[in-house]
């Protein structure tokens, strides 16, 4: 397979440090350095990690296992990082949810630019696929992939299709017959965008925070995270 052995070739790149990172898109995202300045400046810049900030989140970073639409593994590390005000969102949107039985499952939130580049350079279609020469909204650390699930059994609760669903019912605006799923779906859609989202065009599980232009796009690996955390 073509795009198997393309991605196989681009994971150290991907895992290495943010210099290796290709900038011959015209972006030139936010390295540490800069971020450290950026939050000295404006602490709600800084990232947070949101299984330390929200106790109970779930977490399957789907992009740190193969269960993703490459089949291949590409962070290296299962971390969820988001800017302040996007944890905070989500932490009241968890606290609402909590009151039905229900919780929150993140599949995706702060993505380095280096894995932006590199999913567009394996699969160029941008209705899914951000485009390096914009940078993605998870890039400025402002949106999450996610679903609802039961607290009691951890299942998730059935929505119209998958996480990464390229089909069309992935899309919010498609209408559902399945009473249970339309309500699901709509339920996702209402909790988030009350604490300040917008729900994605083509995605139910993405959800930007309103203003993310406000907030640079970042390439600083999980590894500087952590390590930087105290
Ligand atoms: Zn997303």
């Amino acid at each position: 397979m073509k795009m198997k052995s393309v991605l196989l070739a681009i994971i150290p790149v991907i895992t290495a440090t943010s210099v290796l990172a290709q900038y011959k898109y015209g972006l030139k995202p936010t390295d540490y350095e800069g971020y450290l300045k950026s939050i000295k400046a404006d602490p709600k810049k800084e990232l947070v990690d949101l299984e330390k900030f929200i106790p109970g989140i779930v977490l399957d970073i789907r992009y740190a296992t193969t269960n993703n639409f490459t089949g291949e593994k590409i962070y290296n590390l299962p971390k969820a990082y988001t800017r302040k005000p996007v944890a905070e969102a989500v932490k009241r949107a968890q606290a609402e949810l909590a009151k039905q039985g229900l919780g929150i499952k993140i599949f995706d939130a702060y993505r380095p630019y280096a894995a932006t580049v590199k999913f567009y350079e394996v699969y160029k279609d941008t209705t899914y696929v951000a485009s390096p020469y914009r940078g993605s909204r998870h890039n400025r650390g402002c949106a999450i992939d996610m679903t609802i699930i039961n607290l009691k059994t951890g299942e998730e609760l059935v929505m119209p299709t998958g996480y990464d669903s390229f089909k069309k019912e992935a899309w919010p605006s498609t209408p559902v017959k399945n009473p249970v799923i339309r309500k699901n779906r709509q339920l996702i859609i209402d909790t988030m965008e009350k604490q300040g989202f917008k729900v994605n065009g083509s995605e139910w599980w993405h959800f930007d925070l309103i203003g993310w232009k406000n907030y640079e796009v970042l390439d600083i690996d999980f590894e500087t995270l952590m390590s930087s955390e105290y």
